[in-house]
């Protein structure tokens, strides 16, 4: 992959950046910026729970649930990540994202881009063993960093290692399939006589894979947020964009738009 190939796949953001899940969004024209500090802290604000709207809004099954079986769903996918990275840790006793992969025996390397284009930007896990971080976002993560009123939102982040906490635990999943929750958890899509079709859930997944990464990286905040962050290297009005989106799924109002000369 390019990097004009990159540009071009980050155009239509809105799937939820670290998951496999999503469903297209229409196409909305055009975003009115904000600056990234902004976002950043009101981003921040969210608890880790009340990001459920967004990111089920995200995962194809969607349609067939309410709200407060979304908020459960929620609730319990936290819990599950949470355990299993504390369980992990323990295991090995280890800490660090990267310490444990690789006592895990996984092989993870950080290619600059991926190689198609696909919606997996960021980082990426293949079965059986095989986890990429893709290292131009995270260098253009890293040097937002390098601002004081942005660390200072985001505190001591290294984001390559929140990156690769994240798919480490699409390794434990599969290591843990016949147990874990979130591969339990299932809901019929049909059924008929003595034939039926039951269906995981793909956000518990990727709910339960934030709340691990959290975990390990100790993070003070929901890592929804480096949707936003991650993008903004690429595009501030895609950025802005989802920010709003977040916002109001959180039952929020979004900050004004600022004044276009405001916006690096
Ligand atoms: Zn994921």
């Amino acid at each position: 992959m390019t990097k004009q190939e990159l540009q071009k796949a980050l155009e239509p953001i809105a799937q939820g950046l670290f998951g496999k899940q999503g469903i297209r969004r229409y196409e909305r024209p055009h975003f009115p910026l904000r600056s990234l500090e902004t976002m950043l802290k009101d981003l921040t604000e969210i608890p880790q729970e009340e990001w459920f709207a967004y990111v089920f809004s995200r995962e194809p099954l969607n349609g067939k649930f309410q709200d407060d079986q979304r908020r459960r769903w929620m609730e319990q996918s936290i819990a599950c990540g949470r355990e299993y990275g504390r369980r992990i840790c323990q295991e090995y006793s280890l800490s660090t994202p990267s310490e444990l992969a690789k006592a895990m025996g996984m092989k993870v390397t950080y290619p600059t881009y991926p190689e198609k284009t696909d919606r997996v930007l960021f980082a990426e896990f293949r079965e059986p063993d095989d986890i990429r971080i893709y290292m131009d976002g995270v260098k253009k993560a890293k040097k937002f960093l390098e601002r004081p009123e942005i660390s200072s939102i985001l505190g001591k982040l290294e984001v390559s290692e929140l990156l690769l906490a994240h798919e480490l635990f699409h390794y434990v999943e599969e290591k843990y399939k016949k147990e874990i929750y979130t591969r339990r958890e299932k809901i019929r899509l049909w059924s008929l006589g003595p034939l039926h079709n039951d269906s995981t859930i793909i956000a518990l997944s990727e709910i339960a894979a934030m709340a691990f990464a959290r975990e390990l990286v100790k993070l003070p905040y929901a890592p929804y947020v480096m949707d936003v962050f991650l993008v903004y290297g690429y595009s501030p009005e895609e950025a802005s964009g989802l920010y709003e989106e977040m916002m109001e799924f959180a039952g929020r109002t979004p900050c004004a738009p600022e004044e276009r000369k405001d916006v690096e």
